[in-house]
């Protein structure tokens, strides 16, 4: 689309960041700044719009330095647990790289997220399976590259696990559990309940059963409770109450087989910033709460406190992520004003399936000071497929504009389709002012190349 830019690319300054953007409540990456004087945004030194010309829209990128802080923030809060990435956030071999460089686990939940990161030297003795509906195959996979940890989903994985471990091995397993808590910002995303799919119910009396067929199969080893409560999770509140269900169940469980579990995964599910000053979950204050909850709540139950994993993605890569559009159309349709932007639900189907509103921003000009407010859609074939029904941009706006929306790291790039035939995005990594390709740009022969060719006697009449 470059023939839509009416002005050359900005030159990224050494302007020092606006307290607006990188504080606390802030949608953008801390190493967000200002460029001076014509309206661009820069990320870990680079330039926005100067990564839009070189790269064309829609573009996302990734900020190297705000994910590893992150990584550390958590590591620091918690120092006595395991952080597992989960990579279904966002997954490259970078981002794999980045996480094994910061000491994390990492949570996979199919054969492509493990081979990808064993691929890319992350060892598999730090990786934890998920899934509830693993194949034989993934299994399989699991086991031929050594997964430290394998969570299991329901019953009928027990015994098919347990079929392939080879003799006289031993697999370390999980049980899932659900704990009966209520949380996380959409239905689509609520994991603790028993009214979704994932888990064993603890109230129900079925994560019990599971425990008990486990400790009879030696090939297993059952090295702990898992529990995932749901995703964007903005406070500790639902965690806590999950504690005491969780520590009860392994005060059940030493009593009727004589097995303290070792080990206790909270799951992740911290929520981030989508719109300026909504509230995110500390690391902080979630390690100071939950570390204190589990130790009174393992006193009063006579049990040695477990180690504790737990799993972010979305804290971790969220917020490192930024998603660069270009501004096609402008049009007035009834009451509304439609901005059509270059991506949309193919690269963001966030909106679509959780009502999601990203916070959009006009970068690469100053725009008019006065606003109105549009509806930012993209370009797919689905009238559903709206970016933010109500962005307040510069009344000015037009086509050829670049319009950028943070927090987009997490769930976006990783849930994305070829919709109409339409490539997926590119995505750069930044740091210190250089830029790094981690994906290019999906290109029509990418999507032709899986078709299989048909001679003409396949087309009768043809
Ligand atoms: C999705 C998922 C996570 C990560 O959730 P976030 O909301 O991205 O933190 C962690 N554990 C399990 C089992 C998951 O399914």
């Amino acid at each position: 689309m470059t023939d839509l830019i009416t002005r050359p690319a900005p030159v990224p300054s050494a302007a020092p960041p606006v307290p607006a953007l990188g504080t606390e409540g802030s949608v953008w990456p801390a190493s967000a700044g200002h460029v001076a004087h014509d309206g661009d945004i820069s990320v870990a030194g680079v330039g926005l719009a100067a990564l839009a010309e070189r790269f064309g829209t829609p573009l996302y990128v990734v900020d190297e330095g705000e994910f590893r802080a992150r990584c550390r923030a958590y590591r620091d809060a918690l120092p006595h647990a395991d952080i597992a990435y989960a990579g279904k956030a966002f997954l490259t071999r970078a981002v794999v790289t980045w996480a094994r460089v910061e000491g994390l686990h990492l949570d996979v939940c199919s054969r492509g997220e493990l081979e990808l990161a064993v691929a890319a030297g992350f060892p598999a003795e730090r990786v934890i399976l998920h899934g509830n509906a693993k194949t034989p195959d993934e299994l399989r996979t699991a086991l031929r590259l050594g997964v430290g940890r394998i969570v299991l989903d329901n019953t009928a994985e027990i015994a098919r696990l347990a079929a392939l471990v080879p003799p006289h091995d031993r697999q370390d397993v999980m049980v899932r559990v659900i704990p009966g808590v209520e949380a996380g910002a959409h239905k689509a995303i609520r994991t603790g309940t028993t009214d979704q799919k994932f888990g064993l119910s603890v109230e129900h009396g079925d994560a019990e059963d599971a425990v008990a067929r486990i400790l009879d199969q030696p090939r297993l080893r059952l090295v702990g409770l898992h529990c995932h409560l749901g995703s964007q999770i903005t406070s500790v509140r639902p965690f806590l109450a999950a504690i005491p269900r969780l520590v009860a169940l392994m005060a059940r469980i030493r009593d009727r087989h004589g097995a303290a579990l070792p080990e206790l995964d909270l799951g992740g599910g911290h929520g981030i910033a989508y719109r300026p000053g909504e509230h995110t979950m500390d690391p902080r204050a979630f390690a100071e709460d939950v570390t204190r909850h589990l130790a009174r709540a393992c006193e009063k139950a006579g049990l040695p406190v477990p180690h504790l994993v737990i799993e972010p993605g979305r804290a971790l890569i969220g917020p490192a992520g930024v998603a660069v559009y270009r501004v096609l159309v402008v049009k007035r349709t009834g009451t509304r004003t439609f901005v059509a932007v270059d991506g949309g639900m193919n690269d963001n189907p966030r909106p679509a399936l959780y009502g999601a509103r990203p916070t959009l921003r006009l970068i690469g000009r100053e725009g008019s000071p006065a606003t109105r407010t549009f509806t930012v859609v993209g370009r797919f074939c689905e009238a559903g497929d709206i970016l933010a029904p109500d962005a307040v941009l510069p009344d000015d706006i037009r086509p050829g504009d670049l319009l950028a929306a943070p927090a987009a790291g997490a769930y976006q790039m990783s849930m994305s389709s070829n919709y109409n035939l339409v490539g997926r995005p590119p995505v750069v990594s930044v740091r210190d002012g250089r830029v790094r390709p981690m994906l290019r740009r999906e290109t029509v022969a990418d999507m032709m190349v899986r078709e299989v060719s048909w001679d003409d006697a396949s087309f009768p009449g043809a």
